[in-house]
């Protein structure tokens, strides 16, 4: 089967493979879609932290499942998604039933070679029905629960104004779960165009550009002079990290989704006089993918709206490099098998 290497930052090759075994525990898929992520593109790149080389990305997938792998419930020829992070089950964040962060954690196109290859096998245990969504709503799943985790995370309460900086497809889907939630979501990017398309398919209730000189002052005024109980970051850019600090309320959360290289770092009496608390947000958890799943059949999200880009497995070498290019006009790019 032929299967898409990232053999070094900046290169790929096609390799010819053996068809996997699905050993005792282990289900098989055949893959229909696989999406592309910041994740894919930074580890492209060379500055995503947790990659080695070489490695197959992938891990916003959907398929058929042709070897169920004595998963209980599920039959083989069924459409189905997954559950990227594989989790040890034993240690200490295992136990406290947060597997998202589990110590040694395998995320699947991450740590382990993922699914830019025909077919691939998986825990059973990672598996999800299609619930009649169509491959390209079940393979945007994964990226809208890194969302919906991050918002449940932030405790995100009906009235509140949320700021989510960053308008990729993962701010953008955070913005959906925070409007979701009952949240006046203002939408903060340094790009027109996506601000563009948070206001006409998104339903914000704000947007602002990061590149404006009263960019603060803009926010202090959409919020009546409170500013907002939560800021969310999903840029993962440091830059973008040490700024959020200053829209964020007297009594705020301020979350990161994204995630970079370096040490970020902000005014301490501006963090403390706000009793800001600060956290992380790292991947999601099964209630995540449920509740995506469920608003998605309920058609209160509607992701396939961000796929900008579709190309042919044998696409992908040649194209992907220009989906690092803001310019380019992509959001999601989908890779169909
Ligand atoms: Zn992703
Ligand atoms: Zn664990």
């Amino acid at each position: 089967m032929k299967t898409l290497v990232c053999t070094a930052p900046g290169h790929f090759a096609f390799r010819e493979d053996a068809l996997p075994e699905a050993g005792i525990g282990m289900a098989r898929i055949r893959l229909k879609r696989v999406g592309i992520c910041g994740t894919d593109l930074h580890a492209f790149e060379g500055t995503q932290p947790f990659f080695s080389y070489p490695r197959i990305l992938g891990h916003e997938l959907s398929g058929e499942l042709t070897d169920t792998g004595g998963a209980g419930g599920f039959e083989a020829g069924e459409s189905v998604t997954i559950i990227p992070y594989f989790s040890c089950g034993t240690c200490i964040a295992c136990r406290a039933g947060k597997p998202n962060c589990c110590v040694s954690i395998q995320v699947f196109g991450v740590h382990v070679d993922g699914g830019m290859r025909e077919e691939i096998i998986v825990p059973a245990g990672s598996l999800l029905h299609g619930q009649g969504l169509n491959a390209d709503e079940l393979a945007l799943v994964e990226p809208l629960a890194i969302g919906a985790h991050g918002v449940r995370r932030a405790g995100v309460q009906p009235g509140e104004y949320v700021l989510v900086t960053g308008a990729g497809p993962i701010g953008l889907g955070t913005m959906e779960l925070a409007r979701i939630a009952g949240a006046r979501v203002i939408a903060l990017d340094i790009n027109a165009d996506r601000l563009r398309f948070c206001k006409e398919h998104l339903g914000v209730h704000a947007v602002v550009n990061g590149t404006d000189k009263d960019a603060v002052e803009q926010v202090k005024a959409i919020t009546n002079g409170d500013f907002p109980t939560v800021v969310i970051d999903a840029t993962g850019n440091l830059g973008a990290i040490n700024n959020g600090i200053q829209y964020l309320a007297h009594g705020g959360r301020y979350v990161l989704i994204g995630l970079q290289k370096e040490a970020f770092s902000f005014s301490h009496p501006e963090f403390h006089k706000r009793e800001s608390t600060l956290m992380s947000s790292r991947n999601a958890v099964k209630e995540d993918f449920e509740q995506v799943i469920r608003s998605m059949k309920q058609g209160s999200i509607r992701p396939q709206t961000y796929i900008t880009h579709t190309v042919g497995f044998d696409e992908v070498p040649g194209q992907f490099a220009s989906w690092l290019n803001p310019a380019t006009g992509v959001i999601k790019a989908m890779v169909h098998f």
